[in-house]
């Protein structure tokens, strides 16, 4: 039996396959939250893409369903929890903003309360986010930065956050939240800006289709690999004191700019190819996200490996190889 045992909830989205690979290469015994679904065909897609399908232990589970992670933690035992499960899509927060609350907010109550429960000297790590800044209260944000949420996402989040927080204070749980800022990857969902700009260009390339549409191409985020960021996860889990800490690249650059880098890429030109549609514009904006990762870099001894250039040269690349294949994630 290894001596490091890790229970990933959202193990099946874009950090968790990276983290399950990170572990796993660690030596670690990876288990996964699974929720059920009718469609089994594209379960574990990322994981398998990844080259780990059969190597995690997967539970069956649901993060609204306390009485269902009690029974999990059971089963597992784990010396670290990391809840990386939520509803992660800020635009669709708006159409579901109950069911967003219920997940991605109660959903890490009910995570720290079955821990507490359960497995109290277990390591907690709650996947917190930069949107919770949204309208900006500094120019570069840091952990001292107060809180502005724009959208139904961040304020769920920002419930879970300080959830973590007064676990951490009431119980002494060992629990830290990641306040992590945008991180992509070719296995990033398909909805959100970055692969879909890098799935579009390539689409645009290999002659499948003409046009890109988007919505705010002014709005900048603070953009890194997940890869990268899934490391500070681990690093957090691995201090003998529990705290909070942004992990960004600090570089920010717009939509724009990320789209202007893809289309370069393939030697095609981006003013020929994209168009504006309202229909991706939202109710509130995050204008401009940059974080301080400092205290990460003096703590945990984190930095961000890759650059943007790297970043979105790697994801045009998968998107191309996956659509020459006929395989889609
Ligand atoms: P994804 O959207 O790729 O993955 C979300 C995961 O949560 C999936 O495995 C999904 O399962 C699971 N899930 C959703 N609802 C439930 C539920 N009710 N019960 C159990 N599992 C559920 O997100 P990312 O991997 O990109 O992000 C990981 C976490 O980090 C999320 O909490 C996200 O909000 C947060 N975050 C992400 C950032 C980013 O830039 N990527 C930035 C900051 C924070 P299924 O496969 O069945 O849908
Ligand atoms: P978010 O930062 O978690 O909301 O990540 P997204 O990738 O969904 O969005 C990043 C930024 O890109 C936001 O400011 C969006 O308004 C902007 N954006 C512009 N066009 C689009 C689009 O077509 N889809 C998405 N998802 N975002 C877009």
């Amino acid at each position: 039996m290894s001596s490091k045992r890790a229970l990933i909830t959202g193990v099946t989205g874009q950090d968790g396959a990276y983290l399950s690979k990170f572990l796993l290469d660690k030596g670690y015994e990876v288990h996964g939250l699974l929720r059920r679904s009718a469609s089994a065909d594209v379960i574990g897609t990322r994981l398998k893409w990844i080259g780990v399908a059969g190597q995690i232990n997967l539970h069956d589970g649901n993060l609204t369903d306390l009485s269902g992670l009690i029974r999990v933690l059971q089963e597992v035992r784990p010396s670290e929890v990391y809840n990386l499960a939520a509803q992660s899509f800020v635009k669709s927060s708006w159409q579901q903003p109950l069911l967003t609350g219920t997940v991605t907010g109660l959903g890490a109550a009910n995570m720290l309360e079955a821990v507490r429960i359960v497995c109290p000297e277990a390591r907690f790590y709650q996947a917190s986010s930069s949107e919770m800044y949204g309208l900006i209260q500094e120019p570069v944000q840091s952990e001292k930065t107060p809180f502005y949420p724009r959208s139904p996402y961040a304020a769920a989040k920002l419930y879970a956050h300080w959830m973590t927080v007064n676990y951490r204070e009431s119980f002494g749980l060992h629990a830290s939240s990641g306040i992590l800022f945008n991180h992509e990857s070719p296995l990033r969902g398909i909805e959100f800006v970055t692969r879909k700009i890098t799935d579009g260009v390539a689409r645009i390339k290999l002659g499948m289709q003409e046009t890109l549409a988007l919505g705010n191409m002014d709005a900048k985020r603070d953009w890194g690999h997940a890869r990268d960021y899934v490391k500070a996860m681990w690093l957090m889990l691995q201090q003998e004191t529990p705290d909070d800490y942004v992990v960004a690249t600090g570089r920010t650059v717009s939509v724009r700019d990320f789209c202007k880098l893809a289309f370069e890429h393939v030697g095609l030109d981006m003013e020929s190819h994209v168009t504006v549609d309202e229909r991706y514009l939202r109710p509130a904006e995050v204008d401009v996200l940059l974080g301080d990762p400092a205290k990460a870099k003096d703590k945990l001894g984190w930095t961000a490996e890759t650059t943007l250039e790297q970043l979105v040269a790697e994801m045009v690349e998968a998107d191309l190889a996956r659509l020459k294949q006929h395989e889609h994630l």
